[in-house]
């Protein structure tokens, strides 16, 4: 299925558009759209598995996780030089920019990039060339975080991190990511201590398909500030009262848990349970490219199936904000601009 585009949205004022929110959970390299993936392919001489960009569009509704991965990293092989990195984050931005997007935290993931034979520096620099002119061109602000392919070894995410340490002064954190289950937190306490001690914040994927006690990892070994999808700490009555009372962000990602099965249909999502828990749920894309729509079709979304209202959505996009790693000053601007959307 194709990313849908901004639907028309009765439910807010049509002068003010999207509700302004962050993003925190978007990893770079789901954002490749088939258009952009032929016209990189083209550039590069890279000959894809697809004939015309119609097959590949149909290779995008891939049905379980494993067809997922497989056309994910056949793609990545576009992904060459620091143009084809700044081009991708410039195609991402624009469409982030008509999601209502103000702030975005960007995952990317450099292992799969250095088993390719690009160079971690290529990668950075391509997109941090991008996001410097993030504000300026798309009005939006930007941080960067480095994630580890939980399903590669510890060692290779250590050796990750020290050939990224000339450019630790661009990323703000570092997280972990790929298939989950038999790959626990505590597998990757090193390099989150190094990381940790260089400054960074820590965020990690666990509870998407892993149990809670991934979750209770992450919190505890990795000493992680914010967990990324953690829909399944709701089959553990301590953790989220650990979770409420630490006030630590999840960062949701509802098309996606439907698209990779993680819960049957958007209209059974765990969300509102979440939100009545009193947890600090945001909700995000994840790979949007892939799973259906950037961030303000998954509000649309879950706002539809879930018959949310008005001021659920305000309460998600003032928690995406309360989320981030923003300053306190530019936290406190967005917020108030979430306060007066609508309100005319
Ligand atoms: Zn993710």
């Amino acid at each position: 299925m194709p990313p849908t585009s901004p639907a028309p949205d009765p439910a807010q004022n049509a002068a003010d558009g999207p509700f302004p929110k962050a993003e925190l959970h978007l990893h770079i390299e789901g954002t490749l759209e088939p258009e952009l993936a032929f016209a990189l392919a083209e550039r590069n001489g890279v000959t894809l598995p697809y004939a015309t960009e119609d097959e590949l569009r149909r290779a995008y509704s891939f049905s379980d996780l494993q067809s997922f991965l497989n056309l994910y990293y056949a793609l990545m092989a576009v992904l060459r030089t620091e143009d084809d990195f700044a081009d991708l984050t410039h195609a991402y931005l624009a469409r982030a920019q008509a999601q209502g997007v103000r702030h975005a935290e960007i995952f990317f993931d450099p292992q799969a990039h250095t088993a390719r034979g690009v160079p971690v520096g290529t990668v950075i620099e391509g997109l941090t060339r991008a996001l410097d002119t993030a504000e300026e061109r798309y009005g939006i602000t930007t941080r960067l975080i480095m994630c580890f392919l939980r399903d590669e070894s510890a060692e290779s995410a250590l050796a990750t991190f020290e050939a990224a340490r000339p450019y630790l002064d661009r990323i703000t954190a570092v997280g972990l990511d790929s298939a989950e289950v038999g790959h626990p937190p505590s597998k990757f306490a090193e390099v989150y201590a190094l990381a940790r001690e260089a400054g960074l914040k820590c965020v990690a994927h666990a509870g998407e398909e892993g149990p809670p006690s991934y979750v209770w990892e992450a919190l505890d070994v990795l000493g992680v500030d914010r967990v990324d999808h953690g829909v399944r700490c709701l089959e553990d009555e301590k953790l989220v009262a650990r979770l409420v009372a630490d006030q630590v962000p999840l960062t949701v990602c509802p098309l996606s848990n439907v698209r990779l099965r993680v819960i049957g249909e958007l209209a059974d999502h765990p969300l509102p349970a979440m939100l009545e828990a009193g947890l600090l749920v945001t909700v995000n894309s994840d790979d949007p490219a892939y799973f259906g729509g950037y961030a303000d079709d998954n509000f649309t979304a879950v706002r539809d199936a879930l018959n949310l209202d008005e001021e659920t959505l305000r309460t998600l996009a003032r928690n995406s904000f309360r989320a981030s790693f923003l300053d306190e000053p530019t936290r406190e601007a967005y917020l108030k601009e979430v306060e007066a959307h609508g309100r005319g």
